[in-house]
């Protein structure tokens, strides 16, 4: 299957000098979308992941449908203000200012294998907001799944330490 043809390049979005990827052709494509979750359901299963975590709203798209592949469940991270109950928070820097994220402080048990999953790695601040709140919580993140990888932006610097796996590169 070759992801890339499902990725549409739109520039100047959402404002001037970003090349935005838009994911949403791969989700409208069954095959490509069944494709692409069966890849990421056999690399959570290999990795004996015992819940799926993904950052709104993309995440959800993606991790979802491996969790419920893979009959585990799936925790939502959000951002701060979404989630009803006591939660966990994670600082992370993004281009202007900063942002909350937040996980259920019930979400994780000490122990779980967690796979994150997520559309696309850029800077890599998303993800390491979302590690640091599974791993508040005592879970362990095996695995770091994303549909495309921004090589340029360096996000893998930030998580050496941790397993990735990507369809794409850009
Ligand atoms: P990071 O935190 O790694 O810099 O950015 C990744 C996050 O921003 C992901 O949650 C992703 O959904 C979103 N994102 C940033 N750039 C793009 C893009 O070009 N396309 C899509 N689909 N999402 C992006």
């Amino acid at each position: 299957m070759n992801y890339r043809d499902y990725i549409a390049i739109v520039k100047d979005f959402p404002k001037e000098g970003i090349i935005f990827k838009d994911i949403t052709p791969l989700l409208q494509d069954g095959p490509a979308y069944q494709s692409a979750i069966e890849e990421f359901a056999t690399y959570a299963n290999r990795l004996h992941a015992d819940v799926i975590v993904g950052p709104e709203a993309r995440g959800f798209v993606v991790g979802c449908p491996i969790a419920t592949s893979l009959k585990i469940g799936f925790v939502p991270v959000r951002k701060k203000g979404k989630l009803p109950r006591e939660t966990v928070e994670a600082t992370y820097g993004k281009e202007y200012g900063e942002d909350v994220l937040c996980l259920h402080r019930d979400a994780i048990k000490p122990g779980q294998k967690v796979v994150i999953a997520d559309d696309l790695l850029a800077t890599g601040g998303t993800i390491s907001a979302t590690i640091e709140l599974v791993e508040k919580l005592g879970g362990i993140v095996v695995g770091l799944c994303f549909l495309i990888e921004l090589t340029d932006l360096n996000g893998r610097e930030k998580l050496q330490n941790y397993d990735i796996f990507t369809l794409m590169e850009n």
